[in-house]
């Protein structure tokens, strides 16, 4: 069976690996000069730098893909586990650890905002886990369920332990319920914020991102863009083929089923099948032609999920202990995500996301240069034009005043620094308007309006962040993963 795999993104990585160990003869396309989609190096100053995911979790994901071709990930990538989960520092004041070991997280949380918030963060660590072990068979690496379906899967004998899971709260009301101290709030909803969302929006369910984090950070040698090129040479050991610099024009429909693609340049491959690695709303503006579109909807602007600004880095930094991922806050957390989600601003005061890239396992010597990602959350309307040049500057430098606050000092000018803003994003990933993450899950439900991994067209499946089980770099493999399931169930049954 010849498939097309359109998008080299972690999806789309994932299934064309277990496609062409099933024996598919698989043509991996994208339209970007190498893979990885959002795991994208950035160039400055002759150095790449990571300018998309950074924080690499559910390691057992990736293990599983390798192990099922017969290899180990370790032979193809060096990681190491992070001690320290993140540094945070407030600029009201305040500075917190959070570690791998929860013990240790306890302790910093008591020193920082005394006994009972020490322990309402076990009692939550508690939660995190047990909704992640209702929901990790039964949704993260399933088919999409509906709601009806995921009661099934969990069991009625254990409807107790969906209804913890609180998709009826938000994040922020539940996370009101562990902690007293307004900074631990903010720092346990950012967790929302790696889904797109906005912790005053999404469900306390989002809550399990925590756990995934407490079950492995990991660092990268070569960071996160060398992960994708592992998948890539995973995938070529399993014969699949790829080809970059090349977009598709049109998945080719005839007859109510796929027949092939067509490339801008008019070349035509035929296919049996297409997986589609995109962002879906791409399919839903009729991007890829109009017959694919069937069964897809565009996502409405307002269902997007978060945008940002990044700024990629090569600079001495000096005054603050920078450890590999910081998060710098500032006051008002409500007020930021109301700007992005309903006046479609970046806040007066935004939080800041630093990952220093060469510390955690590494250090970097006095005064060096080194590498390093901003980011701030921005709305997803880059399909409106890029953002004033003036008002850019001004969020550029308020971020760097809440970090000069905090007490880092970074020399970052034009020469050294490379932005992206909603509008660059939307560029490099088509149909998005810069929109991070598909679809906000906001909402009891929202997580369940992405579509599962088959289109409505014969042939078409769906893989990556935009589609179920969700974003991130995992969950992106996962949907990959259950792309080429469905798809070579599919085939036996035809
Ligand atoms: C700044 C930033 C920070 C993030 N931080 C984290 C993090 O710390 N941890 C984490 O786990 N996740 C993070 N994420 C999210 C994570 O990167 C994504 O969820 C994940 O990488 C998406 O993978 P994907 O499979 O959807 O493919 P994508 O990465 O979206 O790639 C899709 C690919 O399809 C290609 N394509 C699209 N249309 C066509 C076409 N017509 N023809 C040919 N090619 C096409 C594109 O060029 C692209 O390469 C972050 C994302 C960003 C941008």
């Amino acid at each position: 069976m010849r498939v097309v795999v359109i998008g080299a993104g972690m999806g789309g990585l994932a299934a064309a690996t277990d496609l062409a160990r099933r024996g598919a003869e698989v043509t991996v396309l994208d339209r970007a000069a190498s893979a990885g989609g959002k795991a994208r190096h950035v160039m400055v100053d002759g150095v790449g730098i990571d300018g998309g995911p950074t924080v690499f979790t559910m390691r057992w994901i990736f293990s599983g893909l390798f192990e099922d071709c017969g290899r180990r990930l370790d032979e193809f990538v060096e990681l190491y586990a992070a001690e320290t989960l993140a540094r945070h520092a407030w600029r009201r004041g305040g500075r917190l650890d959070l570690f791998a070991d929860v013990d240790r997280s306890a302790d910093a949380i008591g020193a920082f905002a005394g006994a009972a918030d020490a322990r309402g963060y076990k009692a939550f660590v508690a939660r995190s886990t047990d909704i992640f072990a209702t929901l990790k068979d039964s949704f993260i690496a399933g088919q999409r369920p509906s709601p009806v379906e995921l009661v099934r899967r969990v069991g009625l004998s254990r409807i107790d332990a969906l209804w913890r899971t609180m998709p009826w709260a938000t994040m922020w009301q539940a996370l009101g319920g562990y902690f007293t101290d307004p900074r631990l709030r903010q720092l346990f909803g950012r967790y929302a914020t790696y889904c797109g969302c906005s912790p005053f929006l999404a469900p306390a369910t989002l809550m399990l991102v925590a756990h995934v984090e407490q079950d492995g950070v990991w660092l990268v040698k070569g960071g996160m863009k060398r992960v994708a090129e592992a998948i890539r040479e995973l995938a070529e050991t399993q014969g699949a083929r790829f080809r970059f610099g090349t977009e598709a024009a049109e998945i080719i429909v005839e007859g109510g089923r796929v027949i092939g693609v067509r490339l801008m340049d008019g070349e035509r491959i035929e296919a049996e099948a297409v997986v589609f690695n995109g962002d879906v709303a791409a399919l839903g503006q009729g991007m890829l032609g109009e017959r694919a579109r069937r069964g897809v909807r565009d996502t409405p602007r307002a269902a997007r999920s978060l945008s940002a600004i990044t700024w990629c880095v090569k600079a001495p930094t000096g005054g603050f202990p920078l450890t590999h991922h910081n998060v710098f806050f500032a006051e008002d957390y409500a007020e930021e995500f109301d700007a992005v989600f309903r006046r479609r601003q970046v806040t007066a005061a935004p939080t800041v996301y630093l990952c220093a890239q060469d510390r955690g396992h590494g250090e970097v010597a006095a005064g060096a240069a080194e590498r390093m990602l901003l980011l701030v959350n921005a709305p997803p309307d880059g399909d409106r034009g890029e953002p004033d040049p003036v008002v850019l500057r001004d969020i550029e430098a308020r971020s760097l005043g809440l970090l000069h606050d905090c007490g880092l000092e970074i020399a970052m000018d034009s020469r050294n620094s490379v932005t992206t803003t909603p509008a660059g994003f939307h560029r490099l990933f088509p149909g998005t308007g810069g929109a991070l993450y598909g679809r906000a899950s906001h909402g009891a439900t929202g997580t369940f309006a992405r579509p599962g991994a088959k289109g409505g067209v014969k042939g078409l499946y769906f893989a990556g962040g935009s589609v179920h089980p969700g974003p991130g770099i995992p969950m992106a493999a996962m949907s990959g993963r259950l792309a080429a399931a469905k798809l070579l169930e599919d085939s036996a049954t035809r």
